[in-house]
């Protein structure tokens, strides 16, 4: 293995989705949905594939995904992207963010992301050969936030880019304007570029609304906006993500994505090109079951004892693991399965600097209400 790599093993979620296989247990780790996405747009799939629609696709995309993407952008956020030459369809949000990285970045640069972090970053990152400046988020008042001052200190002459992910993983923690503000003035003060990571965007809660980076004032010229269909449309396997920014950002970004995979399968861009136009209506009603079971989640483990961060988004539920009498969510993860039958994924992996997060676990609430209850109950055993 490249030396560049030899920190990264296997990923958390390949480890922990075998551990909960292996010993049969309930499974909040890793975070997909135990129901399907809306029925008419997995049909659209099967009628692609039945179609005929079975060959390589252009590589910016399919035209109708393309479309359809620049319409939902502009009729949620008021963001106008020609979906010729400003849209790119990826390889879920995943190739998006590594495509990204390796078009921006010289070996030496420095991204800065907010520490814990989706795990692809860092690897992204280290593929580049460039170097992630971490900045902590950390509670206060039960949400996770970050101190400007310490993201103003992690700026350097090297320093190309940021990456921001709001709706959060695994924080739950949903930017406000105020937030996104101080990252928009530090992006235009440094002339850095903003790879905005926004899979979440239609998972959020009690009416909090996410807010894109790149609706900013000045941001829409400097940001790199992705998403993708798995945590939107519930088909987290089917791995379509895309990209939206100016033309030379989408040229850089291509120029590396083609070279990576050439191209997103073909039927399901046909499909969530469907999904994006007509199922919107199923995902507010998504919306509103995940923030019930959310609901379900933290009252179950609070009762177990935890202490819990409320999210205002996504699928996960940070806990602190102390109230229990634990310290290290690594520990804890790992035996979990033996002592609860329940599997999590321990916190501090999304660190650069895991003691930071060694007594944060989190878990998935992305799943039938049986089996939220049932984790809960199994999970009241620990207290
Ligand atoms: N970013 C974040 C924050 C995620 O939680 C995930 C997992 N869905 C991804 C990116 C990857 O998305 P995709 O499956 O579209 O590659
Ligand atoms: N995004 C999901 C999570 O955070 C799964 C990602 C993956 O399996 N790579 O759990």
């Amino acid at each position: 293995l490249a030396a560049r790599m030899r920190a990264f093993g296997t990923t958390i979620f390949a480890e922990m989705s075998a551990l909960a296989v292996r010993t049969g247990s309930i499974n909040l780790g890793q975070g997909f949905p135990d129901t399907d996405g809306p029925a008419a747009m997995l049909e659209r799939a099967v009628a692609a594939i039945g179609g005929g629609f079975n060959q390589y696709p252009p590589g910016p995309g399919v035209p109708e995904l393309r479309q359809a993407v620049s319409e939902h952008h502009g009729d949620h956020y008021g963001l106008a992207y020609d979906p010729d030459g400003e849209v790119l369809v990826t390889v879920g949000a995943t190739e998006a963010i590594a495509a990204a990285v390796l078009a921006l970045c010289e070996p030496g640069d420095e991204v800065i992301a907010f520490e814990p972090y989706y795990d692809s970053y860092a690897a992204s990152v280290a593929l580049a050969g460039a170097v992630l400046r971490p900045v902590t988020l950390r509670p206060v008042e039960g949400r996770f936030t970050f101190d400007p001052a310490e993201l103003r200190a992690a700026v350097g002459p090297r320093t190309r880019a940021i990456l921001v992910n709001s709706p959060h993983n695994p924080t739950g923690t949903v930017f406000t304007r105020a937030e996104l503000e101080e990252i928009a003035l530090l992006c235009q003060e440094h002339d850095l570029i903003a790879v905005t990571d926004e899979v979440y965007e239609h998972l959020t809660f009690d009416g909090v609304e996410h807010i894109p980076l790149a609706t900013l004032p000045g941001m829409r010229e400097r940001t790199v906006m992705i998403s993708s269909a798995g945590k939107t449309f519930s088909v987290t396997g089917w791995k379509t993500g895309w990209v939206c920014a100016p033309p030379e950002l989408v040229r850089a970004v291509q120029t590396v994505k083609q070279f990576l995979t050439f191209t997103a399968a073909a039927p399901w861009q046909l499909a969530v090109a469907y999904g994006l136009r007509h199922e919107l209506g199923w995902v507010l009603s998504l919306r509103a079951d995940l923030q019930a079971k959310r609901d379900r989640l933290t009252a179950g483990l609070s009762a177990a004892g935890f202490d819990v961060y409320r999210p205002a988004g996504t699928y996960f539920v940070q806990t602190d693991i102390r109230p229990l009498g634990f310290a290290d969510g690594l520990a804890l993860t790992r035996e979990l399965p033996s002592l609860a039958g329940v599997v999590a994924i321990p916190t501090q992996v999304f660190y650069a600097r895991p003691e930071r997060g060694s007594h944060f676990v989190r878990f998935a609430f992305c799943k039938q209400d049986a089996v939220i209850d049932e984790a809960v109950s199994r999970l009241t055993r620990l207290g």
